[in-house]
C-alpha cells in the first residue's frame, strides 16, 4: 500500500528491566500517535511473563504498533535478577545483537510494514548501533536516567585515567575512600565518590558493568545525539555543560506528562502497557477512603535487593510513625527471606497499613491521599513523584540512583536521605517529618513548584514539548 510504504517505522527497543521498559513504552506511544508505525521489541523471557500477567488482548497487536522478541541469550530458568546483571552484560551484546539483526532483516524483508527508517534504542543496549549501522538506518539512543546520572557516567573514562578506578582494595569500604571529594566534574563541585554511579565500586579492573557502563557511553558520543527523559528547568546547569559532548540532547521529560498533553485521548494506546509483575489495584479504593496526604507511599522499584533484617527496620520504623502506609513489596525483594511480614507486625498496625506485591504506581502517586513517597531513588519514580508534587525520602541502592538522591536532597529541596545501613529509629523520625514536621511541609511546596516547571516544560510552547518536536523532525530525516 502506497500510504503504508511512506510511514516512517521506528524500531524501539528498551533494556529488559521495568524502569527502561516504561520510558521507552511512553515514547513509543507519543511516536505512534505523530504518524509513526512502531515496533516494540522485548525479550523473549519478558514477552511471555508480560503474556502470564495479563489477557493475551492487551498484547495484540493494534494498527500500526506491534510488538517483537528478541533473545538476551541466557536461559530460561535464569531469573534476571539484579544479582544476573553481569550475566546479561555478557550475553546481550552478542546473542541479543545477532537476534536483533535477524529482526531487521525480517521487518524490513516483510510486505505487511514498512520498511524500517529509524532505530530507538535504550542506551545501555547500545550494541545494536552496529546492526543499524549494517543496514544503514538511522539510530538514536535513549538514556532513561537523569542528566546528572549521565553526566556521572560520562565522567567513567576520566576516573580510570585519572587512577580512581578501579579502587586500591577492599579497604574502601570501611576507610572513607568514598568520601573523597572529586573537584573536577563541572556543574558538579564538591561530588564525592559515594554519589558517582555505584558501578565504580570495585578493585577489579575487568569489571563487567562498568566496561559496560563505559562502552555505552563512548557509544553515545560518537552519535552526538541522546534522548533524556528529564526537563530543562529542573537539571539546566548540568545539561548546559553537557551539551559540549552532545550536538543535540532531547530532553523531553517527564514523559508521562508529555504524554498527556499529546496522547490522553487516544484510547486505543491505553490498551497497550508492559508491566512485569501484575498491578493491583485495591490499593486505589483503599487509598479512597483514607484523608488527603495521609498516607506514605513505600515501594523499592523493579531491581533491587535487600536483607530481611533491613525489612524489618523499615517495617517497625513505618509501624512506630504511626501514619498510615501502602507499602510494595515486590516477591523478589527480600535476599534470603522465608517469614517476611511477622503477625505482631501485622497486629501492630492493623488497618493503618495495606502491603502489596506490585501497584499502579503513577496512579498511587497521583492520589490525593498520598503525602510523601520513600523511595530507591529510580529515575522514573523521582520524576512520577514531581509530576504530582509528592515528596520524597530516599533510599538509594545502586547505579546513579545516590546521584539522583544527591540533586533531591541538597538541589531541588525534595528529599531526606536514609542511612544505606537503615535503623528503625531514623525510618519513623523521618517518616513523621515528611508528614507532619516543617522540613516535609517545605519539601512538599518544592515538589509542587517543580510539578508546576514540569506541567510547562510539557505544555505546547515548553522546552520538552519543542524538543520532541525537533526529535520527530530529526527521526523523520527532516533536519
Ligand atoms: N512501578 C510500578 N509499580 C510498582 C513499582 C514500580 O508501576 O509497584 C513502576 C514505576 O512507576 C516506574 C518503574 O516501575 O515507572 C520503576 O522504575 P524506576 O526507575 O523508578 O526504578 P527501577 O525499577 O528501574 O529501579
Amino acid at each position: 500500500m502506497e500510504w503504508k510504504q511512506k510511514k516512517p517505522h521506528a524500531v524501539c527497543i528498551p533494556l529488559p528491566a521495568q524502569g527502561h521498559i516504561n520510558p521507552m513504552l511512553k515514547l513509543a506511544k507519543l511516536l505512534r500517535s505523530n504518524g509513526f508505525h512502531i515496533t516494540f521489541v522485548h525479550t523473549e523471557f519478558n514477552y511471555e511473563r508480560l503474556i502470564k500477567t495479563r489477557d493475551e488482548a492487551s498484547m495484540k497487536a493494534v494498527e500500526d504498533f506491534q510488538f517483537a522478541t528478541v533473545s538476551d541469550g541466557l536461559p530460561q530458568s535464569n531469573p534476571r535478577g539484579i544479582l544476573d546483571l553481569p550475566a546479561l552484560g555478557v550475553s546481550m551484546p552478542i546473542h541479543c545483537k545477532d537476534s536483533f539483526r535477524k529482526l531487521i532483516e525480517k521487518l524490513n524483508s516483510s510486505a505487511d510494514v514498512p520498511p524500517v527508517t529509524c532505530v530507538v534504542s535504550d542506551g545501555v543496549m547500545s550494541f545494536t548501533l552496529e546492526v543499524a549501522r549494517e543496514f544503514n538506518i538511522p539510530e538514536i539512543l535513549f538514556f532513561t536516567l537523569s542528566a546528572c546520572g549521565m553526566w556521572g557516567y560520562l565522567h567513567f573514562d576520566q576516573l580510570l585515567q585519572r587512577g580512581y578506578f578501579p579502587f586500591k582494595d577492599e579497604s574502601w569500604l570501611s576507610n572513607g575512600y568514598l568520601d573523597t571529594i572529586i573537584d573536577w566534574i563541572p556543574a558538579m563541585k564538591g561530588i564525592r565518590l559515594k554519589d558517582l554511579p555505584t558501578f565504580i565500586r570495585t578493585t577489579n579492573r575487568d569489571d563487567i558493568l562498568f566496561n559496560y557502563n563505559l562502552e555505552s557511553v563512548n557509544n553515545a558520543l560518537n552519535t552526538g545525539s541522546i534522548i533524556l527523559n528529564t526537563f530543562d528547568d529542573l537539571e539546566q546547569e548540568v545539561l548546559d555543560v553537557m551539551k559540549s559532548k552532545f550536538h543535540n540532547i532531547y530532553t523531553i521529560g517527564p514523559l508521562s506528562l508529555l504524554s498527556e498533553q499529546i496522547i490522553s485521548c487516544e484510547a486505543k494506546l491505553e490498551s497497550i502497557e508492559a508491566s512485569l509483575w501484575k498491578e493491583d489495584e485495591k490499593c486505589l479504593e483503599w487509598l479512597d477512603n483514607r484523608d488527603a496526604r495521609s498516607v506514605v507511599y513505600v515501594n523499592y522499584g523493579s531491581l533491587i535487593i535487600m536483607t530481611l533484617k533491613q525489612l524489618r527496620e523499615f517495617a517497625w520504623g513505618l509501624a512506630n510513625s504511626k501514619y498510615s502506609f501502602l507499602w510494595v513489596i515486590r516477591p523478589n525483594l527480600v535476599n534470603g527471606g522465608t517469614e517476611i511480614i511477622s503477625q505482631d507486625f501485622l497486629d501492630e498496625i492493623k488497618d493503618r497499613g495495606l502491603i502489596l506485591d506490585w501497584c499502579p504506581q503513577e496512579r498511587v502517586l497521583g492520589h490525593p491521599s498520598i503525602g510523601g513517597f520513600l523511595t530507591h531513588c529510580g529515575w522514573n519514580s523521582i520524576l512520577e513523584s514531581i509530576s504530582h508534587g509528592v515528596p520524597m525520602i530516599c533510599w538509594p541502592f545502586f547505579a546513579d540512583q545516590q546521584m539522583n538522591c544527591l540533586y533531591m536532597c541538597t538541589k531541588w529541596g525534595i528529599g531526606m536521605e536514609i542511612d544505606s545501613d537503615v535503623k528503625r529509629e531514623e525510618v519513623e523520625g523521618l517518616v513523621r517529618e515528611l508528614m507532619g514536621g516543617k522540613m516535609g511541609k517545605e519539601m512538599r511546596e518544592k515538589a509542587m513548584e517543580l510539578k508546576k516547571k514540569a506541567e510547562r516544560a510539557t505544555k505546547q510552547g515548553g522546552s520538552s514539548y519543542i524538543n520532541f518536536d525537533l526529535l520527530l523532525q530529526h527521526l523523520k530525516g527532516e533536519s
